[in-house]
C-alpha cells in the first residue's frame, strides 16, 4: 500500500492563513505592517528565484517586504554595514541574508554576516544566541526548514514522543536543529552523516526518518522500516534524464514533465520508498513550501516580540 502523502503545500497554506489575522491585528495596533528585509548579494540565479518566492509570499500574507540588492563585488565591510543599518532601523522587524554569499567575500564572510544580525531580527534562526536558546528549548526564532517539518508532522498527527528518529545530514541549518527539535519532543534521536558506518542499518530502525543531504534517491526502500514516516528535505534540481529515468521509470508522469521542461527537482528519497513507508513527503510539494511559511511566521513573531518589549 502506498504511504500517506504529507502535503506541505496545503500545510503551508494553512499556516499562512492563520498568520493573516495576526498580521491585521499588528497593523491596526502599530499603524504599519511587520517588515522583512532580504539582503541579496550578487547574481546567483537560484538565489534570485528563492528571494522572489519569499518576497511574493510575504506580500501575499500582508508583510512589508524590502529586497536590498548589492553588487557581487560588494566588500565584506559594505555587506556588514548594510546589516548594521538594518539592525538600527526601528521599522525593520526581520533580516534575512540570502545564502550563498559571493565566494569573493571569503570563506568566513557568511558566518560573520549571520553573526552580525541582531538576534531579535534573526528570522532564519542562525545567530549563535538563537542556536543556544534552541539547544535549551526556549528559542522564539528557530531555523525555518526543520520548524516546517515539525509543523507538518504535528498537523498530520504523526506521534513524535517515544519514537526513534534518524536524521541524515548534520548541517547547521537543517540536520542539527532538526535533531534538537525532535529530541525536545521526546523522540530518541540519531544523527547520521557522511562518516556514519552502517547508515542503512541505523535508518532501518527509525520510526521517523528525515533525510537532508542533497543526494538524489539516496534513501532506498531497503533502508526504511515498513510503516515509518519519511521526510525528504533534499532538493536537487537536475537536467540528467538518465537519473530521472532511473528514479521514476521511463513511462512515469515525472518523465512527461521532464521531457517538456528539460529539468526537474528530485529529493533524497527513492520513489520506491512510497510502497514501504507509512507516510511520506513528496518532492516537490513537501518540505519546500513550509520553509517559506515558517519564514513569514518568524517575521511576525519577531515583530510582535519587539513591539512587546
Ligand atoms: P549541507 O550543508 O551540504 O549538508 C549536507 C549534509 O549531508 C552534511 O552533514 C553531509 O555530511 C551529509 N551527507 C552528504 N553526503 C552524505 C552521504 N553520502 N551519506 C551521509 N550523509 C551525507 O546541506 P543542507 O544545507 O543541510 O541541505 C541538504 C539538502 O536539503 C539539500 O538538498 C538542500 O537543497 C535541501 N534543503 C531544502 C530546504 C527546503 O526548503 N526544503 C531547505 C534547506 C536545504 P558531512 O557533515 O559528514 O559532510
Amino acid at each position: 500500500m502506498a504511504a500517506n502523502r504529507l502535503d506541505g503545500t496545503a500545510c503551508a497554506a494553512a499556516i499562512k492563513s492563520e498568520l493573516a489575522p495576526r498580521v491585521s491585528a499588528f497593523v491596526s495596533q502599530h499603524r504599519r505592517a511587520p517588515s522583512l528585509h532580504i539582503l541579496l548579494v550578487g547574481d546567483d540565479p537560484a538565489s534570485h528565484v528563492y528571494v522572489r518566492n519569499k518576497e511574493r509570499a510575504g506580500i501575499e500574507t500582508g508583510l512589508q517586504v524590502t529586497v536590498r540588492r548589492m553588487n557581487a563585488d560588494s566588500s565584506r565591510e559594505q555587506v556588514l554595514g548594510m546589516v548594521h543599518q538594518l539592525n538600527d532601523d526601528p521599522t525593520c522587524d526581520g533580516i534575512l541574508v540570502q545564502a550563498p554569499l559571493p565566494a569573493s567575500l571569503g570563506r568566513a564572510a557568511t558566518q560573520d554576516v549571520f553573526d552580525a544580525i541582531s538576534p531579535v531580527k534573526d528570522v532564519d534562526g542562525f545567530h549563535p544566541l538563537n542556536v543556544g536558546l534552541l539547544v535549551q528549548g526556549r528559542a522564539t526564532l528557530m531555523p525555518c526548514t526543520p520548524s516546517g517539518v515539525i509543523e507538518l508532522l504535528e498537523r498530520s498527527k504523526i506521534a513524535i514522543a517515544g519514537t526513534r528518529s534518524v536524521v541524515i545530514g548534520r548541517s547547521e541549518i537543517v540536520g542539527k536543529p532538526m535533531a534538537l527539535m525532535l529530541l525536545q519532543r521526546d523522540s530518541t534521536v540519531t544523527i547520521c552523516h557522511s562518516r556514519t558506518k552502517d547508515l542503512a542499518g541505523i535508518a532501518r530502525d527509525a520510526d521517523i526518518l528525515v533525510s537532508a543531504i542533497g543526494r538524489p534517491g539516496f534513501v532506498t526502500p531497503d533502508m526504511v522500516k515498513p510503516g515509518a514516516t519519511v521526510v525528504d528535505v533534499g532538493i536537487s534540481p537536475t537536467a540528467d534524464r538518465q537519473l530521472v529515468v532511473s528514479l521514476f521509470g521511463v513511462a512515469s508522469e515525472r518523465m512527461v514533465g521532464f521531457d517538456k521542461k528539460g529539468t526537474t527537482v528530485v529529493g533524497d528519497v527513492h520513489p520506491g520508498v512510497w510502497s514501504v513507508a507509512g507516510a511520506m513527503t513528496p518532492v516537490p510539494g513537501g518540505v519546500g513550501p513550509l520553509t517559506i511559511a515558517l519564514l513569514l511566521k518568524n517575521t511576525l513573531a519577531a515583530a510582535e516580540s519587539r513591539a512587546a518589549r
